[in-house]
């Protein structure tokens, strides 16, 4: 069905855009974070602009070459790696690095796909402004991916997810033509919302190469604690205070595991843990606010309030601004830790809040009916997103388990569904929740989702293999 990226098309390619734009086709083009999934690569190109990018659209369509958007490489779900595809084009936005303009009075920022998270948030901090999407890989993934993947993180509770926080599109799409849409709108009602069905489409529908964003005031004053407690539902309980308490000056409320601790130190003994004992579960709180109100002193109140009811038992309180990255990068060190333990199945779930204490105790009880694991359950609590990874117990890897990995998933996915959860909370489908995707649909949604991306793509280059076939 498809033809690879040979000599011919490339030479196409050579007198469209020129020779600048071939890339050396490297390894980290070919896997994704957790070396799940490998793939092969035709050729790798990289335009300079949107017009090149149109160009090079066009021509894969014109020869049914499958495409690959690719920016920072750090999808979670294998969208960004071509593992069934035997020789397709990688269309990386690596050179589109511009920030073409902000406006702070405005708290819009706009820029190319390529920009990195990390570059993106640091422009709108040197323009006293808060760039609020932040997840561990922002210094590698471009905001293309985070579009395309309508990425969350850490902010999602106080700020929303990526779709929230765009205004407006440029996208690329496989026939070459180009929609150019980079206003600056709150409000824009003007018939369907072609953006927001193409921010999470992870490359299927067309190519992001730009997009106008929303900032935040930048907060004056904030307080980060760790805090522990026995258990998820006290969690729960303590994040219900601490709404009623600070309302929208929450910006981040996370929930981890005594597992993940223990895992850090297990596979990464050179990070010092702030505690001697490892708690069952923690929260990790993060207060911000204007320069009205004091954070820290937010926090002590708040802290007094949780203990009051007897949710939480101890804790650690960042004094600093280094102090508090210090518990920020231990969080961060999670998804490193997990990594080199290795996972037997990862699970990206979200969950109605009042169901996840349940949720967590029904799948330990099923899971031990299948094998001995080892849990790690961490997320963002406040927007009910839990990932749910299930691990070898100690002394095995999870080679030993290979024949039981979809078991486990079939077993986490279908309890998820019964609590009314969602097998994909911010990760996407890419290529390996397909089939849960069919699963768990209604049979009228994957219907329209099919016509949806023949219309888009009626060759079906983009990205073949992701989300919907
Ligand atoms: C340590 C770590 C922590 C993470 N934490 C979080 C987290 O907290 N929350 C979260 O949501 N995710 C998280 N992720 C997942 C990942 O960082 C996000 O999915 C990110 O948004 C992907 O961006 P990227 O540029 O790396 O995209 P890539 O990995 O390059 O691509 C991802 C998908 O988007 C498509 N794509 C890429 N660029 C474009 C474009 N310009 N136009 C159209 N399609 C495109 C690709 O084809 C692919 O399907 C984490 C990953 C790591 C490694």
């Amino acid at each position: 069905m498809f033809n690879p990226a040979d000599k011919k098309f490339l030479s196409k390619i050579e007198i469209a855009c020129g020779p600048k734009v071939f890339r050396p086709a490297s390894q980290s083009y070919k896997e994704e974070p957790r070396g799940r999934w490998i793939g092969k690569i035709g050729a790798v190109v990289a335009p300079q602009n949107v017009s090149e990018a149109s160009k090079i659209l066009k021509i894969c369509s014109d020869a049914r070459v499958p495409v690959i958007p690719y920016g920072g490489g750090t999808g979670l779900v294998g969208g960004q790696v071509g593992a069934n595809l035997d020789s397709p084009l990688i269309l990386s936005t690596e050179r589109l690095t511009k920030i073409i303009d902000i406006f702070p009075e405005e708290h819009v920022i706009v820029c190319e796909a390529g920009c990195t998270l990390e570059d993106i948030q640091n422009e709108a901090k040197n323009n006293n402004r808060l760039f609020p999407l932040s997840l561990a890989s922002k210094g590698s993934a471009r905001i293309g991916g985070n579009l395309a993947t309508n990425a969350g993180g850490i902010g999602v509770l106080r700020y929303g997810n990526a779709r929230d926080l765009c205004l407006g599109l440029e996208v690329t799409f496989p026939n070459g033509e180009i929609w150019s849409d980079l206003r600056r709108l709150r409000k824009d009602n003007s018939g369907y919302d072609l953006k927001s069905l193409l921010i999470g489409s992870e490359g299927s529908l067309g190519l992001v190469t730009a997009a106008s964003l929303r900032l935040a005031p930048l907060p004056r004053s904030e307080s980060t604690a760790l805090l522990f407690v026995n258990s998820p539902k006290a969690a729960l309980a303590a994040l219900n205070i601490t709404q009623d308490f600070v309302s929208e000056g929450l910006s981040a409320f996370e929930l981890l595991s005594g597992q993940g601790f223990s895992f850090i130190k297990e596979a990464m003994p050179s990070v010092q843990l702030p505690f001697s004992k490892i708690p069952d579960w923690a929260i990790l709180i993060q207060l911000g606010f204007g320069s009205a109100r004091n954070a820290e002193n937010s926090m002590i109140k708040l802290y007094e309030k949780i203990c009051y009811h007897k949710l939480v038992y101890d804790g650690v309180l960042a004094k600093s601004k280094k102090e508090s990255d210090a518990l920020w990068k231990l969080r961060e060190t999670i998804p490193e830790a997990n990594r080199r333990i290795g996972a037997i199945a990862s699970h990206d779930l979200s969950l109605p809040l009042s169901e996840i204490s349940t949720f967590i105790d029904r799948a330990q009880i099923e899971l031990s009916s299948i094998g001995r694991f080892r849990i790690n359950c961490f997320g963002h609590l406040g927007d009910g997103n839990l990932h749910f990874n299930v691990f070898p117990e100690t002394g095995k890897t999870k080679d030993q388990y290979s024949s039981q990995c979809d078991v486990i998933e079939s077993v986490v996915h279908d309890l998820t569904v019964e609590f009314k959860g969602s097998v994909s909370a911010e990760h996407g489908i890419g290529r390996s929740k397909v089939k849960d995707l069919i699963k768990y649909s209604s049979p009228v949604k994957l219907d329209l989702m099919r016509k949806l991306k023949d219309l888009f793509d009626p060759n079906g280059i983009m990205n073949p293999g992701v989300i919907i076939k």
